[in-house]
């Protein structure tokens, strides 16, 4: 497998580049925009939105496998062109349980593996018999309460589609907007955890550390590697990791974002079925990146090693904060003199409040949390100063 068509050229498909150059790997990209991150690393793109299945017939005959970098799919028409023999890894089937937030829920309660209590809105209201399925499949015995949260089933990221919801008044307003939701239990969680893991086409599972995450209005502002929990919570979170990965026959990365309860107790928030944005630390803090182990799983080549090459790392997003053309050169030559630092820019050439611009990685030689705490405060004081 030496061609890797790519569904999606931003910046996960970019900072697949590297790694492709090292194993000796041609990335084929599929993505609307000629200004797309992942353009410049391409050896060929098909310039077409992520769900047209048309342009991906026309990728399929420029490698020898595809993958994705964004699940923004039509999976039914993908599944016609898997049917022609196209060979996608990770497979159709393994993506359909995943890409709509309400069915990955009953997915993963069915393998018994502990999420928060969850219901389509629909059913609080349902009256006639037309509703008797909805009701049937809402086993969760959950009695509304607030605060809760909303969600779009479809297309939602970076928190955009997720909503917090406090009064029945609130519901019912957001419920006319839209039709498509889910709605679930708020979680008053003590840390949010994240693992990054790869099944390989042998079946081989390797799960890279916990990390935590930290998110400031429902996106992502930071990254620790290690989390600071204890080692039954680590096993814990790397069984569920195992257990979806064989259920799903996955070949490739995926990521779960979870909640880490007072009690210790581990819910799962939401699987992504790709490369991650809380796994970018280990482009400079782990002996194989997530993009590289990728690869490998997709391209039939061993794993490599997961281990962290450092005691702890601490990586921050930079995310846009006014809508502006600047590549902010001043302030990406001041972060990358940070000692230990790896500063990565995905080459944007706009700027829009909450949009991943880059990101920095910084090396620590000890796990002072503190420090750690300090060096991304430091990090964001550069970043979003006027
Ligand atoms: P997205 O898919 O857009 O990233 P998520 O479902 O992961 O959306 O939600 C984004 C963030 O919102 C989470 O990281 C978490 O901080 C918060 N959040 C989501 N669901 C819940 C919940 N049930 N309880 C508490 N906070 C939540």
């Amino acid at each position: 497998m030496k061609r890797v068509g790519v569904i999606g050229g931003g910046q996960l498909a970019l900072m697949m580049g590297t790694a492709a150059k090292k194993l000796g790997v041609e990335l084929i990209v599929q993505t609307p925009g000629r200004n797309d991150p992942a353009v410049g690393i391409a050896s060929d793109t098909v310039f077409a939105a992520v769900n047209d299945a048309k342009a991906t017939n026309e990728l399929a005959a420029k490698c020898d496998v595809i993958t994705f970098e964004n699940e923004f799919v039509d999976l039914e028409a993908l599944s016609q062109i898997a049917s022609q023999g196209v060979c996608f890894r990770p497979r159709i089937e393994a993506l359909s349980p995943l890409l709509d937030k309400y069915e990955q829920r009953c997915f993963l309660r069915d393998l018994d593996i502990p999420v928060p209590k969850f219901i389509l809105p629909e059913s609080l209201f349902a009256v006639s018999s037309v509703n008797q399925d909805i009701y049937a499949n809402n086993r969760n015995d959950w009695e509304l309460s607030f605060p809760s949260v909303l969600k779009a089933r479809r297309h939602g990221y970076d928190g955009q589609g997720t909503f917090i919801i406090k009064s029945l008044t609130d519901l019912e307003k957001k419920l006319c907007l839209d039709s498509s939701l889910l709605l679930e239990e708020f979680i008053p969680f003590k840390k949010e955890l994240s693992v990054i893991a790869a099944r390989s086409t042998s079946g081989e599972i390797s799960p890279f550390v916990v990390v935590e995450t930290q998110q400031e209005q429902q996106v992502c502002q930071r990254v620790i590697a290690p989390a600071d929990i204890n080692s039954q919570t680590e096993k814990i979170i790397q069984d569920i990791a195992g257990t979806v990965l064989n259920t799903l026959q996955f070949v490739g990365i995926f990521a779960i974002e979870l909640f880490l309860t007072n009690d210790d107790e581990v819910l799962v928030n939401e699987i992504a079925p790709r490369t991650h944005n809380s796994g970018h630390f280990s482009i400079d803090a782990c002996f194989t990146s997530q993009f590289e182990q990728h690869l490998r799983a997709v391209c039939d080549l061993p794993l490599g090693n997961v281990a962290m090459n450092c005691p702890c790392a601490i990586m921050v997003n930079l995310l846009g904060y006014e809508t502006q053309t600047s590549n902010y050169i001043d302030k990406r030559s001041t972060l990358a003199k940070i000692p230990g630092s790896y500063l990565h820019w995905y080459g944007k050439s706009e700027s829009r409040p909450g949009r991943k611009l880059g990101h920095i990685t910084v090396l620590l030689d000890d796990k002072n949390r503190d420090r750690a705490m300090t060096i991304a405060r430091n990090i964001e004081s550069v970043w979003y100063s006027q």
